[in-house]
């Protein structure tokens, strides 16, 4: 069967771009493929987490996978840093990526910013890491938003190369992206050409899965647009990318084109379309919020789930690394 893997950083703030981009994707393909979903804290930590917060935080992000529709049961779900297979591999791909490969990451100069040589070491290598977490299960199939395609690219030329230097042919599979949904980059609400984005230092520019139903309502009232009416037709979004945004994000949470939403609602002023979105927001994200906020209560039935889900990662894993160790000429024990 074909292996999908796929990671989110517990680095809090959970949005809707997380949910439409990511997590609702990997709930509809658990029926497809054999399904890892990693929580990935040693991603999370190559920018400053306060370790209390960094444990809040992991929970919380497996409650929504779970609130979401993940089954821990069928699929796996685990925490990245309970299964040393990741660590040991990203080494190993550290020393198989080039440098100039890595330069070349846009993520890495957006979150670095202008002071470059304060960023730590660890998020320059974040490329090779997840190279690391996909490969370590030889996934064929890596669902991704388009923030990630560059990332993905980059781990296989990693797979590529390795399997050039040890001339070990096809030991890693070269891992497909599966960009899925209408809405695989959700915008800011406030600035339609910014993904929305969990670092964002505005929480008006997020609708978080955590928000109520007031907070919706609040940010999606003050979300940026333009003057003009709904167009009738999608050429009609043209360089309006707040109303495309939100258009969007409408048409995503109904499952519909955005022809049809356009063809019914076309002509109205943003206030109306505005009031339409919002009940779609609070209907869809309620159940789930509110199954979040069961889970929150239940910190010990998330850590069983983590734990069982390392043990199912690790014995995928282990005897994978031992074969990476063979190859590269390392003694196993
Ligand atoms: P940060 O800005 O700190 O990187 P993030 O919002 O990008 O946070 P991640 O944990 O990096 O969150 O990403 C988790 C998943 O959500 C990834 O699959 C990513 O592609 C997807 N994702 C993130 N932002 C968006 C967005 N705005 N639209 C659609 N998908 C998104
Ligand atoms: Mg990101």
């Amino acid at each position: 069967m074909q292996r999908v893997f796929s990671g989110a950083q517990p680095t809090g703030n959970l949005h809707l771009g997380n949910y439409l981009g990511a997590i609702r994707n990997w709930v509809a393909l658990q029926n497809d493929f054999e399904c890892i979903y990693c929580v990935v804290d040693l991603h999370a930590i190559t920018v400053w987490q306060e370790p209390g917060e960094l444990r809040a935080n992991i929970r919380e992000l497996a409650a929504s996978m779970i609130a979401s529709g993940i089954d821990p049961e069928k699929h796996i779900l685990f925490n990245q840093s309970q299964v040393s297979a990741h660590a040991e591999l990203a080494w190993i791909f550290n020393c198989v990526a080039r440098i100039g490969w890595l330069n070349r990451m846009t993520q890495f100069k957006e979150k670095a910013g202008k002071h470059r040589e304060n960023a730590s070491l660890g998020l320059y290598a974040y490329p090779s890491l997840m190279a690391a977490d996909i490969l370590a299960y030889k996934a064929t199939h890596v669902p991704v938003g388009e923030d990630q395609k560059q990332h993905l690219e980059l781990t296989r030329d990693i797979a590529t190369k390795f399997n050039n230097d040890f001339s070990a042919e096809d030991f890693f599979p070269l891992p497909e992206p599966l960009i899925l949904g209408p809405a695989t980059r959700v915008m800011s609400l406030r600035d339609g050409s910014k993904k929305m984005s969990k670092s964002d230092s505005s929480d008006m520019a997020r609708i978080n899965m955590t928000d109520d139903a007031d907070t919706l309502a609040k940010k999606i009232r003050k979300a940026k647009t333009d003057a003009e009416p709904l167009p009738s037709e999608a050429d009609g979004l043209e360089g309006r990318p707040e109303a495309r945004n939100l258009v969007t994000i409408y048409a995503a949470l109904m499952d519909k084109p955005v022809a049809d939403v356009l063809a019914e609602h076309g002509g109205t002023q943003f206030s109306g379309f505005k009031q339409a979105l919002t009940d779609v927001v609070v209907d869809k994200l309620a159940p789930i919020t509110e199954e979040m906020a069961r889970l929150k209560n239940d910190p010990s039935y998330i850590d069983a789930v983590l734990a069982k889900g390392a043990e199912r990662a690790d014995a995928i894993a282990q005897p994978i690394l031992r074969e990476v160790k063979e190859v590269v000429g390392f003694l196993n024990r």
